[in-house]
């Protein structure tokens, strides 16, 4: 079975996000549990609590099928220790905001090394290389020093791939597999794949044996244990442009075939499918669509 909804609006409280959800049709959804762009929240109220579980029961969506998404201000791969710091401590807090709510997973981006090498430099490509790999041990680090601190918790840490935008890692399978080698306690992890990242990151997913050969080395460079969650979008950068920009569905450059395989690939069964996509307004649509794709 296939859990398809979008990221909702939380404005005025994470207990408004079910409601926007059921809104839409949406088995699925996506939410941040606190401002996305401030650093500090303060503590979610018991009344709100209650409110997200009613909310919640009447949505029908099960709590495994949402992936709640964390503060773009965090950076587990950040060069400098203050900031590293900070970005640790938020993150935790996160993790425990969802262990409050109930919720079973969080989603992050893996982080940035924010390292700049001349493109002239003819040292680049070592340099940019020994960047990442510091990084993802960094990311590594961060996320064995966030399970630590969140030991009675079963939220599980779900690293999504990036479009390889600036010096975001995770734009390879073989980042998240480096990330989560290093992860002591595997039970704690998995990943989101976002489909608009995958394509601009340079795999292609458009026909079905292209989708075959990119889902195969995600499945030995990764495992499909891992795959938690999607972000379902479209893309308007080209394949491979390392570029981050979403496209409503059918409009972009990845187009539906794509959309169906996923739709009947077992792979993507019991595991939130979100849309991220630009118009918010035809989301109704677009999960009718999806679903439309199930043979
Ligand atoms: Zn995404
Ligand atoms: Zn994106």
């Amino acid at each position: 079975m296939k859990f398809v909804g979008a990221h909702v609006s939380a404005s005025g409280g994470v207990d408004n996000a079910p409601l926007n959800a059921m809104k839409i049709g949406a088995k699925a959804f996506a939410l941040f549990t606190k401002n996305q762009r401030q650093w500090v929240a303060k503590p979610l109220e018991t009344k709100t609590i209650d409110a997200f579980h009613t909310n919640l029961e009447a949505s029908g969506v099960l709590p495994k099928h949402i992936l709640p998404h964390d503060s773009y201000l965090i950076n587990l791969g950040h060069p400098e220790v203050e900031k590293l710091e900070k970005s640790r401590d938020a993150f935790i807090d996160e993790l425990e905001r969802c262990r409050i709510l109930g919720l079973d997973r969080l989603n992050f981006h893996p982080g940035s090394h924010l390292v700049k090498v001349g493109k002239r430099d003819p040292e680049y490509m070592d340099k940019i290389m020994q960047a990442e790999l510091g990084c993802l041990d960094v990311i590594s680090e961060s996320l064995n020093i966030a399970i630590e601190a969140t030991k009675d918790s079963d939220v599980k840490l779900v690293i999504e791939n990036t479009a390889g935008q600036g010096s975001n890692l995770g734009y390879k399978f073989e980042h998240l597999a480096h990330i989560i080698d290093k992860v002591e306690d595997k039970s704690r992890v998995g990943v989101c794949i976002d489909t608009c990242h995958m394509f601009t990151a340079g795999y292609d997913i458009r026909t079905r044996e292209a989708y075959d050969k990119t889902w195969q080395s995600f499945d030995s460079i990764v495992g499909s244990q891992y795959l938690m969650g999607m972000h379902i979008n479209d893309s308007k950068p080209k394949l491979g442009s390392r570029v981050d920009r979403h496209h409503s569905l059918g409009e972009g450059e990845i187009g539906w075939d794509a959309f169906s395989y996923i739709m009947n690939d077992s792979r993507m069964d019991d595991i939130p499918l979100v849309l991220e996509t630009i118009d918010e307004s035809i989301w109704t649509e677009e999960i009718e669509a999806l679903y439309a794709f199930v043979k």
